[in-house]
């Protein structure tokens, strides 16, 4: 264990060393605690007692919000936690809070024949991932990767390590699927049911232009309730140079990209889940076209290099239930607008919904839209977080039910992230679990506006 307290040496590698997005925040730390396993966590919320510090957490540093550094809090990195094991005995898999999902999780269960629905971008930390819902690969199919967490190790505010599943604080555990940084604990590990690991993985990638975007949003939306579940479209606009294109065709500066990746049995079957894309109205209009093996480890190259780090981020996002005709206009306004080289934009097709079992996360739709603007200069900060808001709650304005906490930053723009049900027995949760408010809970301007939502 290491305390940094503010002032020390090394302070300023400790408050945001490990923060993904290059736009540092402006909040000051008292002190980092860099934590070795459970008990530093347990010494350091002891600590915070003492010395009347709240407390915040960080374990993978992809909050785009940067939601762990918080001012004059005792910030408690768990970088060090990335153990990850897997029992066969159980298929139960269990993984500290720091293991980044595509990177650890992913390569140890496929050892095992396993499978986990690990994030789409390889680095991000399991704990603020699960903790808030986690999307992920095969994601339509098996649900939110929150929804595979059979228990969690928690250090409470009492500075007690307790175990939290379905028999015992199960009211831990049922925050801890959804409430996000609202949770009223520290994580110190995860315990997760994997999957068969299915033999064979396909990738369909069609590139149009934007021009496209009309005739291609009417068409995925009336497809999409009808795909089988293991087939989950993006169509995303970006100006990446490496798209498919046939020879002799030009780049057309912002892209459209249909990229579509399906899990099963063999690839006959891959071959036939996939047929409703021949026979999209834009067949023949495409600039490229690739289909064919893929694997989770390709992918994940793939979006790794469409979110590089060292770049600085403004990322917003919101579910739709608007139909192609509302949403179209300004997604497509907002599409067009890109302007830097990694800024991208997606349309995820998420319908029909699925029943959730009882637990915090609770607010999803049919569409998921979300915008990264990705550049490189500080002098642009404010240029491209009120772009991205500001488009983001156009489209919000019609249709929108709330967003998925992973790509929000509520210092900016605030909706609903769950139920007004659960956000309600949350707050009864906090309030028996952390009466002090040890935990800094949710990082938003309007603090008494969490969670309202607008249309
Ligand atoms: C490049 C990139 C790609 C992404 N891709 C995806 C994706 O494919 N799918 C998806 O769902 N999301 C994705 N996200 C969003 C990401 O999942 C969230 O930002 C998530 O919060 C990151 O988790 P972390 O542990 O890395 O972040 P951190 O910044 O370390 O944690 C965020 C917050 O979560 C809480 N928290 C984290 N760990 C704990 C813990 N152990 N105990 C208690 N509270 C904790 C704390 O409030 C903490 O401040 C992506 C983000 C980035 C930057």
């Amino acid at each position: 264990m290491r305390l940094v307290l503010r002032g020390d040496d090394g302070y300023e590698e400790a408050r945001v060393g490990r923060v993904f997005n290059a736009r540092r925040p402006d909040r000051y730390p008292a002190a980092v605690l860099l934590a070795a396993d459970d008990n530093d966590v347990v010494t350091g919320v002891k600590l915070a007692r003492e010395r009347g510090w709240r407390v915040s957490v960080r374990s993978g540093g992809h909050s785009w919000a940067a939601w762990s550094v918080r001012d004059d809090a005792l910030l408690i990195d768990l970088g060090a936690l990335t153990a990850v094991d897997y029992d066969p005995a159980t298929g139960i898999a269990t993984a500290g809070p720091a293991a980044q999902g595509g990177r650890e999780v992913a390569p140890l269960l496929a050892g095992h024949g396993r499978a986990f629905p690990v994030g789409h971008c390889p680095g991000v930390g399991l704990g603020g991932y699960l903790l808030q819902g986690g999307q992920g690969w095969n994601g339509r199919s098996v649900g939110w990767a929150c929804e595979s967490v059979v228990a969690v190790d928690v250090v409470t505010a009492e500075g007690d390590l307790v175990r939290a599943d379905a028999d015992q604080n199960s009211d831990l555990y049922w925050a801890a699927r959804g409430a996000g940084p609202g949770f009223p604990g520290v994580v110190t590990r995860f315990h997760l049911r994997t999957y068969p690991l299915p033999p064979h993985m396909w990738h369909d990638t069609w590139t149009f232009r934007l021009d496209d975007a009309d005739v291609l949003l009417h068409w995925l939306h009336d497809v999409l309730p009808t795909l089988d579940r293991r087939v989950e479209p993006v169509l995303a606009a970006t100006r990446l140079p490496g798209v498919p294109l046939r020879p002799g065709i030009a780049h057309p500066g912002t892209a459209l990209l249909l990229h579509t990746t399906v899990m099963g049995d063999s690839v006959d079957e891959l071959a036939a889940l996939l047929r409703p894309f021949d026979d999209g109205p834009l067949a023949g209009r495409e600039l490229g076209h690739v289909r064919g093996p893929t694997t989770v480890d390709d992918e994940s190259v793939a979006q790794a290099t469409q979110s590089p780090d060292g770049y600085r981020y403004a990322v917003d996002c919101t579910w739709t239930d608007a139909p192609a005709g509302v949403l179209a206009p300004p997604l497509t306004r907002l599409w067009r607008e890109l302007d830097t080289e990694h800024s991208f934009s997606i349309w995820y097709g998420w319908a029909p919904s699925k029943r959730l079992p009882d637990m915090a996360f609770s607010v999803e739709g049919n569409v998921y839209v979300a915008t990264y603007a990705i550049y490189p200069d500080a002098a642009d900060d404010e240029k491209y977080r009120s772009w991205v808001h500001d488009r983001t709650a156009a489209i919000a304005r019609h249709g929108g039910g709330g967003v998925y906490l992973g790509d929000t930053d509520f210092t900016r723009r605030q909706d609903r992230f769950l139920s007004d049900a659960n956000f309600a027995r949350l707050r009864e949760i906090r309030a028996k679990r952390d009466p002090d408010g040890r935990f800094v809970s949710y990082l938003a301007a309007d603090a008494q506006g969490l969670n309202a939502h607008a249309s």
